[in-house]
């Protein structure tokens, strides 16, 4: 028989990402954009100056598939510093453009047709199509409320001994919610029976306030052992347009891991990978300062909302705000953001778009990683709601 076009997509059900939805809503209509997760800060200007010094002196053409072996080493060095975990640069260690990236390999080298993978609810939205491109099904277990906490029960009767992944991500997008290492060893006791292997998505690890501490599966033994660890450099150095990121995971892992990155991206931007390296080698100070730094960004927008109808959650980590918005409608959190970017100015991100099973009328999110007069503009506004 001729040939004839067959079906040429793959996620028919997938729309356009919500970050990307509401990105362009906002600059349709002028709006404040606190909803796509982006810092309006600029990396540190020794990091862009290296970038242009190594693009300069010539470092322009492929980096190796697996990262530049002195940007590994520095990842090494500093995940020693923040974890106190030994890992090693050569076998251990891949940058990939972004931790979007990182999440997509390592979802593709854990799931084959038929497996299972336990998603948390409500996740990143990559997670989900990341499982079904690969062949899997998307087991979702409900995050509990009000903390966004792991339900064990419910995470319990999920597993099946078709699952090969769980995915957990903390500090958590989100909710704000962070993992505490008591839950890391649960994790563990759960799985030990298990031949699951984890997704451990921390790439807001330096955004945590109040004195919490990110707690690094890489520094759980047991779940390091079969763990895909993912971070980003984008969240670190308020670069996230450089889409820079890397994945720790055990050599076979990595192997597994590597076999799949190199078809998607081969390498990764080689001047800035110099310049990361170089970065992370002379000051340490950016990424220690980030806790104080975001903190303060969410204090003020908390206060700038005092006088509003929207009731703010708990947020103790990332530079995502939850809000309540019961208090000024009853529309669901998907209408009411149409709603807010298209008629009052300001864009958000619904919760229920990074949802499989949303609840009642939902909750908006708001990113607060923006000056004072950005958050003082959409403030004015959110306050007139
Ligand atoms: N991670 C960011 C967020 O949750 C944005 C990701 C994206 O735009 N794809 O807002």
């Amino acid at each position: 028989m001729a040939g004839e076009a067959g079906p040429a997509d793959k996620l028919p059900w997938v729309g356009t990402t919500i970050f990307t939805v509401m990105s362009q809503l906002a600059e349709q209509h002028g709006a404040v954009n606190l909803g796509q997760g982006y810092p309006d800060f600029p990396p540190p200007a020794a990091l862009v100056e290296a970038v242009a010094r190594h693009m300069r002196a010539g470092r322009n053409q492929y980096a190796p598939m697996a990262g530049l072996p002195s940007l590994r080493d520095q990842i090494a060095r500093k995940l020693a510093v923040t974890q106190g975990v030994a890992v090693d640069p050569v076998d251990e260690i891949t940058v990939t453009a972004g931790g979007t990236e990182a999440i997509f390999c390592a979802i593709q080298a854990a799931i084959g047709p038929g497996d299972e993978a336990v998603l948390l609810d409500p996740a990143y939205d990559s997670y989900a199509p990341s499982v079904e491109l690969a062949g899997g099904v998307a087991r979702f277990v409900r995050l509990t409320r009000p903390g966004f906490a792991i339900d064990w029960p419910a995470l319990t009767a999920a597993l099946t001994p078709r699952t090969r992944l769980v995915a957990i991500n903390s500090p958590h997008n989100p909710s704000g919610a962070l993992i505490p290492r008591a839950d890391l060893d649960r994790l563990a006791g759960v799985l030990r029976p298990t031949c699951a292997l984890v997704l451990a998505d921390e790439v807001y690890e330096h955004l945590v306030y109040d004195g919490h501490r990110h707690c690094s599966v890489l520094a759980q033994p047991e779940l390091r052992a079969r763990a895909f660890a993912v971070f980003s450099f984008g969240k670190t150095f308020n670069a996230t347009g450089w889409k820079i990121g890397y994945c720790v995971a055990p050599p076979m892992l990595t192997q597994a891991f590597r076999r799949i990155h190199q078809y998607v991206t081969f390498a990764v931007n080689a001047p800035a990978q110099h310049a990361l390296a170089d970065f992370l080698r002379d000051d340490a100070g950016f990424w220690q300062a980030l806790p104080a730094f975001y903190q303060a960004r969410r204090d003020r927008f908390a206060a700038l909302l005092a006088g509003s109808r929207l009731r703010l959650l708990p947020s103790r980590s990332t530079y995502f705000q939850l809000v309540d918005h019961s208090g000024v409608t009853d529309l669901g959190d998907t209408e009411f953001c149409h709603e807010m970017v298209t008629r009052h100015g300001v864009a958000a991100i619904p919760l229920s778009a990074l949802e499989h099973e949303p609840r009642g009328r939902g909750l908006l999110r708001f990113c607060f990683a923006k000056d004072d007069a950005t958050l003082e503009r959409a403030a004015e506004r959110l306050r007139a709601l």
